[in-house]
């Protein structure tokens, strides 16, 4: 089978009102997807998806989309979907950098195969380890305490057993944040911290002094990208957990991670990692040092969700047990893409086991909202 051709759709979604995020990055109010076609000469095609956020990833859609329709399409129409590494290889060649829209393409070629097998995604990494539905977090934004305190009761309430909560931004105002989801949820939930690279190691270190009593069990990415030492210094410092994941792109981060000691867990998705086979060889890689995993999120859309999901399933060390995942993208967002949404019913998102990604994209939706 050869890879015959490769479309592209940039498209623009608004996040529904209460969902909309903010975090020390900044406000997410509408997110912005290239959704990718990879056709074929057998007649099957694939989609995938480049979640892409400039304040986050650094690249954009008219980036990805440029990159995709110049570089990358060209540099691969002629393979076959199956190789996977040379198609890594190839993109590699052409294109440094740019995982989320190297992902699209690499995603897409998982549901070629998968349709032409007639057989999900995780089946053809190795098979399900898990159940096909997932328990996930849920994160709370940077808010003011009013709806903070509004929105943490709603999640208890949906049956949320775990709960993150932004920080990183001025820390009295975090501190506050944490307290007040601690007070609404009680002990029993667990909690999770997020600074996104908002803080050095010095005010990291000191706010998780100010919140021992909260009970934090996770604190995630508290220093800014490439900064080893400093993680490693708050790792070493702190009671919480420390899950890296704004400075995880790729194996020889977590490699540099896992030698400084910088972390307990690793936060994985094919987006950020440049697709599902390059994250599986993280997830491996960090199992083999005695690293946990788990799965972050970009508030995918469906595509991307799917791709996610597929891969938890199928490997083990993407502890999502101990360390629930942020799988809900799509019910971030004010409609689906997907002609069969998938099931996202309060903390636990499912996915089915239809034939490669298992999502039938309504190229109606995608046409309407393009860019
Ligand atoms: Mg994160």
């Amino acid at each position: 089978m050869k890879i015959t051709g490769i479309e592209t759709y940039p498209v623009r979604i608004p996040l529904k009102p209460a969902r909309r995020m903010i975090s020390a990055l900044g406000q997410h109010v509408e997110s912005k997807f290239l959704i990718v076609r990879v056709l074929t000469d057998a007649g099957i095609e694939g989609v995938g998806e480049a979640t892409v956020t400039p304040r986050w990833s650094g690249e954009t859609v008219w980036g990805a989309q440029s990159m995709v329709d110049r570089v990358l399409a060209p540099a691969v129409i002629g393979l076959d979907p199956h190789d996977i590494e040379g198609l890594e290889r190839q993109m590699e060649r052409f294109c440094i950098h740019n995982w989320f829209a190297k992902s699209a393409i690499e995603m897409a070629c998982w549901d070629i195969q998968g349709k032409a097998a007639g057989k999900p995604v995780y089946e053809l990494l190795g098979g399900a380890c898990r159940p096909l539905a997932i328990r996930c977090r849920f994160s709370i934004g940077a808010y003011p305490p009013e709806r903070t305190r509004q929105r943490a009761t709603e999640l208890i309430a949906e049956g949320f057993t775990t709960l993150k909560v932004k920080v990183g931004t001025k820390p009295a105002e975090d501190i506050e944040r944490v307290r007040i989801v601690r007070e609404v949820a009680g002990p029993g939930p667990d909690m999770v911290i997020d600074a996104n690279c908002g803080w050095d190691a010095a005010t990291a270190i000191a706010a998780c002094k100010e919140l021992e009593d909260c009970n934090v069990g996770l604190f995630e990415q508290p220093t800014p990208d490439g900064d080893y030492a400093a993680i490693a210094e708050v790792r070493r410092s702190i009671k919480p957990l420390v899950m890296a994941d704004d400075m995880c792109f790729n194996l020889v981060h977590a490699k540099e991670l896992i030698r400084n000691e910088g972390c307990d867990v690793i936060s994985i998705y094919p987006g950020k990692n440049g697709g599902i086979h390059r994250s599986k060889v993280i997830v491996e890689y960090a199992a083999q040092h005695g690293i946990a995993c788990s799965i972050g999120s970009n508030l995918e859309w469906d595509i991307g969700t799917a791709a996610m999901c597929h891969l938890a399933v199928a490997c083990p060390n993407l502890q999502l047990e101990k360390f629930p995942g942020d799988i809900l993208g799509p019910d971030y967002h004010e409609f689906s893409i997907a002609k069969n949404p998938l099931s996202i019913k309060g903390p636990i998102v499912t996915i089915t086991d239809r034939p490669g990604l298992g999502v039938d994209v309504d190229w109606d939706v995608i046409k309407k909202n393009l860019i």
